[in-house]
């Protein structure tokens, strides 16, 4: 694997792979035998998968190089190519990058060729598979496989790139996906059933909810009436199967894809998908860098917790 770019490029087994290995770093935490350097690159605004990469890549031991866009030679016009290089050149072993557009990393390569992988942590509105990852874990932990697992994916489907994401790995682990989505929020483009809210809820073991991702919109989207006709009120709350699980991959607009006294509920999985997160991000690292041979997973110094004095 060249780049982790799209949920693609993972064969079945090693989404698997990536799982486990996550799951298995929450309970011993590795650290990497030699010192690298990370270039965490986001043009584009971010909390939780900014946050999670640092703390993924603080409890791994690798250095951090920040980099604030108005303060570099970006402003002055730099490529990103440019600026990838220069990260190369300094020493960075790898790239965490975010960025607006969906032809960044085609980008990258034609203008050169980039001898340090990148990691896409989130692109336009095709992908984001670091965030499909942690999603998936999230299932995995709940109902131990995913084939056969009903998810629906309700909201901006049309804007969304964890919704491509998710559609693809979920198929490709043999999950049935089902979109649900306001009018004008669809994209028939994409091969998937449509069902109104009432009738996906009932048939959701997952119901993941997305954000409407206002700023991909030309006009912003009325949203008043948004929550009682296709979001997760609580009276639809009440209809989910017993076993059923929300998510939503936030920053989330309270009241209005989602009730707000729902984000916390029970059958809500929201922060522990937050959670889930750094150790996604921490088993990815460390398997594109052992794909690159920069690193040997056998190589690893495992460390114990600290216990609190
Ligand atoms: N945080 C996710 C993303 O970067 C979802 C969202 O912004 O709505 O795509």
């Amino acid at each position: 694997m060249r780049h982790f770019i799209s949920v693609n490029q993972l064969e079945a087994d090693e989404m698997y792979q990536i799982i486990r290995k996550a799951n298995e770093l929450r309970d011993r935490p590795n650290q990497l035998n030699r010192q690298l350097f990370a270039g965490n690159l986001f043009f584009e605004p971010s909390t939780r998968t900014k946050m999670s990469f640092t703390v993924a890549e603080r409890k791994l031991g690798v250095e951090i190089l920040d980099f604030h866009i108005e303060a570099s030679s970006l402003a002055k016009g730099e490529s990103l190519y440019d600026t990838a290089k220069t990260f190369e050149a300094i020493g960075a072993n790898f790239l965490v990058i975010r960025h607006p557009s969906d032809q960044w990393i085609s980008e990258l390569e034609q203008e050169g060729k980039l001898n340090i992988p990148v990691i896409n942590a989130g692109s336009g509105k095709e992908e984001h598979p670091t965030q499909c990852m942690l999603d998936l874990l999230t299932m995995y932990q709940e109902f131990g496989s995913i084939k056969g697992l009903k998810v629906v994916i309700a909201g901006d489907i049309k804007h969304s790139r964890v919704a491509r994401s998710n559609a693809k790995a979920l198929t490709k682990l043999g999950a049935k996906v089902i979109f649900s989505a306001a009018p004008g929020f669809e994209d028939h483009t994409l091969e998937y059933p449509y069902l109104t809210m009432d009738e996906a809820i009932e048939e959701a073991d997952v119901l993941m909810l997305l954000r409407i991702q206002h700023e991909r919109h030309l006009h912003k989207a009325e949203t008043s009436d948004y929550l009682s006709l296709y979001g997760l009120t609580k009276e639809r709350y009440k209809k989910l199967q017993d076993h059923a699980i929300i998510m939503h991959p936030a920053p989330i607009n309270r009241g209005v894809e989602i009730d707000t006294s729902l984000v916390e509920s029970e059958k809500s999985r929201i922060f522990k998908q937050m959670d889930n997160g750094v150790y996604v991000r921490m088993a990815i690292i460390m398997h594109v860098l052992s794909e690159w041979g920069i690193i040997h997973e056998n190589n690893l110094i495992k460390c114990k917790s600290l216990t609190a004095i």
